[in-house]
């Protein structure tokens, strides 16, 4: 599915977010920035080694990466030149503030991607792999924050979500559709 969202594409695709070739993949890390399962584990073995090194001297710097936050290293030997890495929050049962830290982990990656002169970027559902956030809430606010997000900054020609199964790219599909029908 895509569509233009002020002066961007927005597209959802069902796929392997380490075969993107946008200029950057977001990754969905932990605070650690030292690898770990899922999405982060796939882009970490299908990049190489110059992207853990790259976050070692990042943590080294400034600590771990606080839930919400956003840092960028290189993409190694990733079709995508960089890596965007952001933490989600783990579901807790929605009283945490896991909507709002959920909403800063894509603003803040946007935000880096903009500050870096980049045109396109993809996103994975974040947090709702095995941080449990339920993807229907999940895909309200991805969608609602890009979306809020691109009204105001014109700069990125493309915003691409992987989803990397069929039950969630439905879902982002469905509530894509539903938010572009209350806005009409
Ligand atoms: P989190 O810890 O933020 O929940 P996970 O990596 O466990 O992150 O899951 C986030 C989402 O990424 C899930 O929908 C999972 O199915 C998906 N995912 C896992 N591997 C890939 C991949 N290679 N490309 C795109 N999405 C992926």
């Amino acid at each position: 599915m895509q569509v233009i969202v002020n002066k961007t594409r927005l597209t959802l695709i069902q796929g392997e977010i380490t075969r993107q070739a946008t200029d950057a993949i977001v990754n969905a890390a932990n605070s650690s920035l030292m690898g770990g399962g899922g999405v982060d584990g796939a882009i970490h073995r299908a990049g190489g080694p110059a992207i853990l090194e790259e976050c070692k001297k990042i943590v080294a710097r400034q600590g771990r990466l606080p839930t919400g936050k956003a840092v960028i290293t290189t993409g190694g030997e990733l079709k995508a030149r960089h890596v965007i890495h952001t933490v989600g929050p783990i579901w807790h049962g929605g009283d945490r503030g896991e909507a709002d830290l959920l909403a800063s982990a894509y603003r803040e990656s946007l935000t880096l991607a903009v500050t870096s002169s980049l045109k396109t970027i993809s996103f994975p559902s974040i947090s709702t792999g095995a941080y449990g956030y339920p993807v229907d809430s999940a895909a309200e606010v991805a969608l609602q924050t890009v979306i809020k997000f691109l009204e105001k900054e014109v700069s990125l020609q493309e915003v691409v979500f992987v989803l990397f199964d069929n039950r969630t790219c439905e879902v982002y599909i469905e509530e894509l559709e539903r938010l572009l029908s209350k806005s009409a």
